[in-house]
Protein backbone atom coordinates (compact mmCIF):
# COMPACT_ATOMS: atom_id res chain seq x y z
CA UNK A 1 0.00 0.00 0.00
CA UNK A 2 1.39 3.21 -0.83
CA UNK A 3 0.37 6.93 0.22
CA UNK A 4 -1.27 7.48 -3.56
CA UNK A 5 -3.47 3.99 -2.86
CA UNK A 6 -7.20 4.56 -3.08
CA UNK A 7 -9.83 3.00 -0.56
CA UNK A 8 -12.79 1.09 -0.73
CA UNK A 9 -15.12 -0.47 1.40
CA UNK A 10 -17.53 -3.69 1.83
CA UNK A 11 -20.53 -2.40 4.47
CA UNK A 12 -22.02 -5.04 6.31
CA UNK A 13 -23.14 -6.50 9.60
CA UNK A 14 -22.29 -8.91 10.12
CA UNK A 15 -19.07 -9.18 7.94
CA UNK A 16 -17.01 -12.00 8.83
CA UNK A 17 -18.83 -14.39 5.89
CA UNK A 18 -18.08 -11.56 2.78
CA UNK A 19 -15.70 -12.15 0.38
CA UNK A 20 -15.42 -8.73 -1.24
CA UNK A 21 -12.72 -7.72 -0.02
CA UNK A 22 -10.35 -10.32 -0.79
CA UNK A 23 -11.65 -10.61 -4.85
CA UNK A 24 -11.54 -7.06 -5.00
CA UNK A 25 -8.52 -6.47 -3.64
CA UNK A 26 -7.06 -8.75 -5.81
CA UNK A 27 -8.42 -8.36 -8.97
CA UNK A 28 -7.27 -4.60 -8.24
CA UNK A 29 -3.68 -6.29 -7.95
CA UNK A 30 -4.06 -8.22 -11.19
CA UNK A 31 -5.10 -5.06 -12.85
CA UNK A 32 -2.20 -2.79 -11.61
CA UNK A 33 -4.92 -0.69 -9.40
CA UNK A 34 -3.68 1.28 -6.71
CA UNK A 35 -6.56 0.57 -4.57
CA UNK A 36 -7.56 -1.89 -1.56
CA UNK A 37 -11.14 -2.92 0.06
CA UNK A 38 -11.61 -3.28 3.36
CA UNK A 39 -14.66 -4.89 5.49
CA UNK A 40 -16.30 -1.72 7.38
CA UNK A 41 -18.30 -3.64 10.21
CA UNK A 42 -20.91 -1.51 11.05
CA UNK A 43 -24.46 -0.85 13.11
CA UNK A 44 -27.48 0.26 11.16
CA UNK A 45 -27.73 2.84 14.00
CA UNK A 46 -24.46 5.11 13.00
CA UNK A 47 -24.71 4.82 9.09
CA UNK A 48 -25.48 8.51 8.59
CA UNK A 49 -22.48 9.61 10.53
CA UNK A 50 -19.96 6.99 9.30
CA UNK A 51 -20.97 8.15 5.25
CA UNK A 52 -20.89 11.90 6.47
CA UNK A 53 -17.37 10.97 7.90
CA UNK A 54 -16.48 8.97 4.96
CA UNK A 55 -17.52 11.73 2.99
CA UNK A 56 -14.49 13.51 3.99
CA UNK A 57 -12.00 10.98 3.21
CA UNK A 58 -10.67 11.89 -0.17
CA UNK A 59 -9.17 9.14 -1.38
CA UNK A 60 -12.22 6.89 -0.19
CA UNK A 61 -13.80 5.95 -3.41
CA UNK A 62 -17.11 4.06 -2.32
CA UNK A 63 -18.44 0.41 -1.34
CA UNK A 64 -20.44 -1.96 -1.76
CA UNK A 65 -23.42 -2.70 0.29
CA UNK A 66 -24.43 -5.81 1.58
CA UNK A 67 -27.53 -6.93 3.94
CA UNK A 68 -28.87 -5.02 6.16
CA UNK A 69 -28.11 -1.82 4.69
CA UNK A 70 -29.03 -1.56 1.30
CA UNK A 71 -32.81 -0.28 1.83
CA UNK A 72 -30.93 2.60 4.30
CA UNK A 73 -27.92 3.55 2.40
CA UNK A 74 -29.84 4.12 -0.19
CA UNK A 75 -32.20 6.82 1.47
CA UNK A 76 -28.63 8.85 2.38
CA UNK A 77 -27.81 9.02 -0.98
CA UNK A 78 -27.85 12.10 -3.00
CA UNK A 79 -28.55 10.70 -6.15
CA UNK A 80 -29.92 7.05 -7.32
CA UNK A 81 -28.99 5.31 -10.85
CA UNK A 82 -32.51 4.04 -12.25
CA UNK A 83 -31.92 0.87 -10.83
CA UNK A 84 -31.38 1.57 -7.71
CA UNK A 85 -34.27 3.87 -7.63
CA UNK A 86 -36.55 1.44 -8.99
CA UNK A 87 -35.36 -0.92 -6.07
CA UNK A 88 -34.66 1.29 -3.74
CA UNK A 89 -32.17 -0.25 -2.39
CA UNK A 90 -27.96 -0.01 -3.30
CA UNK A 91 -25.41 -2.59 -2.98
CA UNK A 92 -22.81 -0.22 -4.79
CA UNK A 93 -21.88 3.80 -3.82
CA UNK A 94 -19.77 6.00 -5.00
CA UNK A 95 -18.25 9.76 -4.39
CA UNK A 96 -18.46 11.73 -7.20
CA UNK A 97 -15.89 14.46 -7.54
CA UNK A 98 -18.24 16.88 -5.32
CA UNK A 99 -18.36 13.91 -2.93
CA UNK A 100 -22.36 13.79 -3.93
CA UNK A 101 -22.84 10.10 -3.00
CA UNK A 102 -24.29 8.29 -5.78
CA UNK A 103 -25.92 4.71 -5.27
CA UNK A 104 -26.94 1.83 -7.91
CA UNK A 105 -28.04 -1.70 -7.78
CA UNK A 106 -25.94 -4.27 -10.09
CA UNK A 107 -27.78 -7.37 -8.84
CA UNK A 108 -30.45 -7.07 -11.32
CA UNK A 109 -27.87 -6.44 -14.33
CA UNK A 110 -25.72 -9.10 -12.95
CA UNK A 111 -28.07 -12.32 -12.98
CA UNK A 112 -29.24 -11.25 -16.61
CA UNK A 113 -25.56 -10.85 -17.80
CA UNK A 114 -24.98 -13.63 -16.42
CA UNK A 115 -27.80 -15.86 -17.16
CA UNK A 116 -27.26 -14.69 -21.11
CA UNK A 117 -23.29 -15.17 -20.45
CA UNK A 118 -24.20 -18.26 -19.77
CA UNK A 119 -25.44 -18.73 -23.66
CA UNK A 120 -29.32 -18.75 -22.06
CA UNK A 121 -31.68 -16.54 -23.78
CA UNK A 122 -34.46 -14.41 -22.18
CA UNK A 123 -36.41 -13.27 -25.11
CA UNK A 124 -39.56 -14.55 -25.80
CA UNK A 125 -38.85 -17.01 -22.75
CA UNK A 126 -41.78 -17.59 -20.03
CA UNK A 127 -40.38 -16.73 -17.07
CA UNK A 128 -41.17 -18.27 -12.83
CA UNK A 129 -39.63 -15.89 -10.13
CA UNK A 130 -39.53 -17.19 -7.01
CA UNK A 131 -39.15 -14.67 -4.55
CA UNK A 132 -39.90 -11.27 -3.71
CA UNK A 133 -37.20 -9.74 -1.55
CA UNK A 134 -34.28 -7.36 -2.69
CA UNK A 135 -32.81 -9.55 -4.58
CA UNK A 136 -35.83 -10.67 -6.53
CA UNK A 137 -37.02 -7.02 -6.86
CA UNK A 138 -33.53 -6.01 -8.94
CA UNK A 139 -34.14 -9.14 -10.89
CA UNK A 140 -37.64 -8.37 -11.57
CA UNK A 141 -36.73 -4.74 -12.66
CA UNK A 142 -33.70 -6.03 -15.09
CA UNK A 143 -35.95 -9.13 -16.74
CA UNK A 144 -38.25 -6.12 -17.71
CA UNK A 145 -35.64 -4.82 -20.15
CA UNK A 146 -35.08 -8.34 -21.95
CA UNK A 147 -38.38 -9.01 -24.13
CA UNK A 148 -39.54 -12.30 -21.74
CA UNK A 149 -42.90 -13.42 -22.86
CA UNK A 150 -44.28 -13.35 -19.60
CA UNK A 151 -43.32 -13.15 -15.53
CA UNK A 152 -45.18 -15.03 -12.89
CA UNK A 153 -44.21 -14.05 -9.84
CA UNK A 154 -44.41 -16.58 -6.14
CA UNK A 155 -43.49 -15.35 -2.80
CA UNK A 156 -44.35 -16.68 0.95
CA UNK A 157 -45.86 -13.35 1.73
CA UNK A 158 -48.17 -12.25 -1.64
CA UNK A 159 -48.61 -8.71 -0.66
CA UNK A 160 -44.43 -8.35 -1.58
CA UNK A 161 -45.12 -10.08 -4.91
CA UNK A 162 -48.16 -7.59 -5.51
CA UNK A 163 -45.63 -5.04 -4.42
CA UNK A 164 -42.99 -6.03 -6.77
CA UNK A 165 -45.98 -6.56 -9.74
CA UNK A 166 -47.10 -2.76 -9.59
CA UNK A 167 -43.14 -1.72 -9.87
CA UNK A 168 -43.04 -4.09 -12.82
CA UNK A 169 -46.17 -2.61 -14.52
CA UNK A 170 -45.24 0.92 -13.65
CA UNK A 171 -42.06 0.44 -15.72
CA UNK A 172 -43.38 -2.20 -18.89
CA UNK A 173 -47.32 -1.81 -19.21
CA UNK A 174 -47.24 -4.71 -22.08
CA UNK A 175 -45.32 -7.04 -19.82
CA UNK A 176 -48.21 -10.16 -18.63
CA UNK A 177 -47.37 -10.57 -15.08
CA UNK A 178 -49.29 -13.09 -12.55
CA UNK A 179 -48.83 -13.63 -8.75
CA UNK A 180 -49.25 -17.01 -6.72
CA UNK A 181 -48.81 -17.68 -3.52
CA UNK A 182 -46.02 -20.50 -3.02
CA UNK A 183 -48.14 -23.23 -1.67
CA UNK A 184 -50.34 -22.92 -5.33
CA UNK A 185 -48.64 -22.21 -8.75
CA UNK A 186 -47.67 -24.58 -11.74
CA UNK A 187 -44.52 -24.48 -13.41
CA UNK A 188 -45.69 -26.59 -16.18
CA UNK A 189 -44.99 -24.14 -19.24
CA UNK A 190 -42.38 -21.97 -17.52
CA UNK A 191 -39.06 -22.02 -19.68
CA UNK A 192 -36.84 -20.55 -16.67
CA UNK A 193 -37.04 -20.64 -13.70
CA UNK A 194 -35.27 -18.69 -10.78
CA UNK A 195 -34.44 -18.94 -7.09
CA UNK A 196 -34.52 -15.64 -5.58
CA UNK A 197 -35.51 -16.67 -2.14
CA UNK A 198 -33.06 -16.98 0.54
CA UNK A 199 -33.71 -20.72 0.86
CA UNK A 200 -31.08 -23.03 -0.10
CA UNK A 201 -28.34 -21.14 2.34
CA UNK A 202 -28.53 -24.16 4.78
CA UNK A 203 -28.53 -27.38 3.12
CA UNK A 204 -31.83 -27.96 6.03
CA UNK A 205 -33.36 -25.70 3.94
CA UNK A 206 -36.31 -26.98 1.92
CA UNK A 207 -36.71 -26.62 -1.16
CA UNK A 208 -38.05 -23.60 -2.99
CA UNK A 209 -40.06 -25.44 -5.58
CA UNK A 210 -40.57 -29.43 -6.80
CA UNK A 211 -38.40 -29.42 -10.01
CA UNK A 212 -40.39 -32.31 -10.56
CA UNK A 213 -43.41 -30.40 -11.75
CA UNK A 214 -41.00 -28.55 -14.14
CA UNK A 215 -41.06 -29.22 -18.07
CA UNK A 216 -38.12 -31.03 -18.96
CA UNK A 217 -36.50 -28.71 -20.73
CA UNK A 218 -36.72 -25.39 -18.65
CA UNK A 219 -33.71 -23.93 -16.93
CA UNK A 220 -33.38 -23.84 -13.26
CA UNK A 221 -31.28 -20.76 -12.04
CA UNK A 222 -30.82 -20.54 -8.54
CA UNK A 223 -28.85 -17.22 -6.98
CA UNK A 224 -27.76 -18.28 -4.03
CA UNK A 225 -23.73 -18.49 -3.81
CA UNK A 226 -22.55 -20.32 -1.17
CA UNK A 227 -23.08 -23.90 -1.74
CA UNK A 228 -22.29 -22.97 -5.13
CA UNK A 229 -24.56 -26.20 -6.10
CA UNK A 230 -27.63 -26.06 -3.75
CA UNK A 231 -29.71 -28.81 -3.23
CA UNK A 232 -32.01 -27.38 -5.33
CA UNK A 233 -29.48 -27.40 -8.69
CA UNK A 234 -28.37 -30.75 -7.73
CA UNK A 235 -31.79 -31.79 -7.54
CA UNK A 236 -32.58 -30.51 -10.80
CA UNK A 237 -29.29 -31.72 -12.64
CA UNK A 238 -30.02 -35.25 -11.60
CA UNK A 239 -33.49 -34.55 -13.23
CA UNK A 240 -31.97 -33.67 -16.47
CA UNK A 241 -32.65 -30.16 -16.11
CA UNK A 242 -30.22 -27.16 -17.51
CA UNK A 243 -28.83 -25.57 -14.25
CA UNK A 244 -27.52 -21.63 -13.99
CA UNK A 245 -25.77 -21.01 -10.92
CA UNK A 246 -25.65 -18.24 -8.32
CA UNK A 247 -22.38 -17.50 -8.70
CA UNK A 248 -22.71 -15.91 -12.25
CA UNK A 249 -24.55 -13.04 -10.94
CA UNK A 250 -22.31 -11.99 -8.96
CA UNK A 251 -18.99 -12.23 -11.26
CA UNK A 252 -20.98 -10.44 -13.82
CA UNK A 253 -20.87 -7.40 -11.74
CA UNK A 254 -17.15 -7.14 -11.69
CA UNK A 255 -17.93 -5.28 -15.52
CA UNK A 256 -20.90 -3.37 -14.49
CA UNK A 257 -18.35 -2.14 -10.78
CA UNK A 258 -15.42 -1.17 -13.16
CA UNK A 259 -17.62 0.84 -15.62
CA UNK A 260 -19.24 2.56 -11.99
CA UNK A 261 -15.91 3.74 -11.02
CA UNK A 262 -14.15 4.11 -14.80
CA UNK A 263 -11.35 2.01 -13.18
CA UNK A 264 -11.56 -0.87 -15.87
P1 LIG B 1 -34.55 -10.91 1.46
O1 LIG B 1 -34.47 -11.22 2.92
O2 LIG B 1 -34.84 -9.54 1.01
O3 LIG B 1 -35.65 -11.88 0.79
C1 LIG B 1 -35.73 -13.24 1.13
C2 LIG B 1 -36.72 -13.95 0.22
O4 LIG B 1 -36.70 -15.34 0.56
C3 LIG B 1 -38.16 -13.47 0.40
O5 LIG B 1 -38.84 -13.58 -0.82
C4 LIG B 1 -38.70 -14.47 1.43
O6 LIG B 1 -40.08 -14.64 1.38
C5 LIG B 1 -38.03 -15.74 0.94
N1 LIG B 1 -37.94 -16.72 2.03
C6 LIG B 1 -37.12 -16.72 3.09
N2 LIG B 1 -37.34 -17.78 3.88
C7 LIG B 1 -38.34 -18.49 3.29
C8 LIG B 1 -39.04 -19.69 3.61
N3 LIG B 1 -38.74 -20.39 4.71
N4 LIG B 1 -40.02 -20.12 2.78
C9 LIG B 1 -40.35 -19.43 1.66
N5 LIG B 1 -39.73 -18.27 1.30
C10 LIG B 1 -38.74 -17.81 2.10
O7 LIG B 1 -33.15 -11.43 0.86
P2 LIG B 1 -32.49 -10.99 -0.53
O8 LIG B 1 -33.55 -10.95 -1.55
O9 LIG B 1 -31.61 -9.83 -0.35
O10 LIG B 1 -31.51 -12.24 -0.81
C11 LIG B 1 -32.03 -13.52 -1.09
C12 LIG B 1 -30.86 -14.45 -1.34
O11 LIG B 1 -30.19 -14.08 -2.53
C13 LIG B 1 -29.81 -14.40 -0.23
O12 LIG B 1 -29.68 -15.70 0.26
C14 LIG B 1 -28.53 -13.97 -0.89
O13 LIG B 1 -27.45 -14.78 -0.49
C15 LIG B 1 -28.80 -14.19 -2.35
N6 LIG B 1 -28.18 -13.14 -3.18
C16 LIG B 1 -27.33 -13.53 -4.18
C17 LIG B 1 -26.72 -12.59 -4.98
C18 LIG B 1 -25.80 -13.03 -6.06
O14 LIG B 1 -25.09 -12.17 -6.61
N7 LIG B 1 -25.76 -14.29 -6.41
C19 LIG B 1 -26.98 -11.15 -4.79
C20 LIG B 1 -27.94 -10.84 -3.75
C21 LIG B 1 -28.50 -11.83 -2.98
P3 LIG B 1 -41.05 -13.65 2.21
O15 LIG B 1 -41.09 -12.37 1.42
O16 LIG B 1 -42.34 -14.36 2.22
O17 LIG B 1 -40.44 -13.48 3.56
Amino acid sequence: MLGTTKIYGCLADPIDHVKAPTLFTSLFKNKNIDAVMIPIHLNKDNLENVLNSLKLIENFKGMTITIPHKTNVSKLCNYLEPDAKFTSAVNWIKFDNERNLIGNNFDGQGFVNGFLGQKYSLENKSVCLFGAGGAAVSIGCSLVNEQIKSLKLINRDLKKAFDLKNKINAKSKSLQVEVYPDNDYTLAGSDIIINATSLGLKTSDKLPFDVTKSSKNSVIADIIMQPEETELLKHAKSLGRCIHYGKYMIESQIDLVGNFFKIW
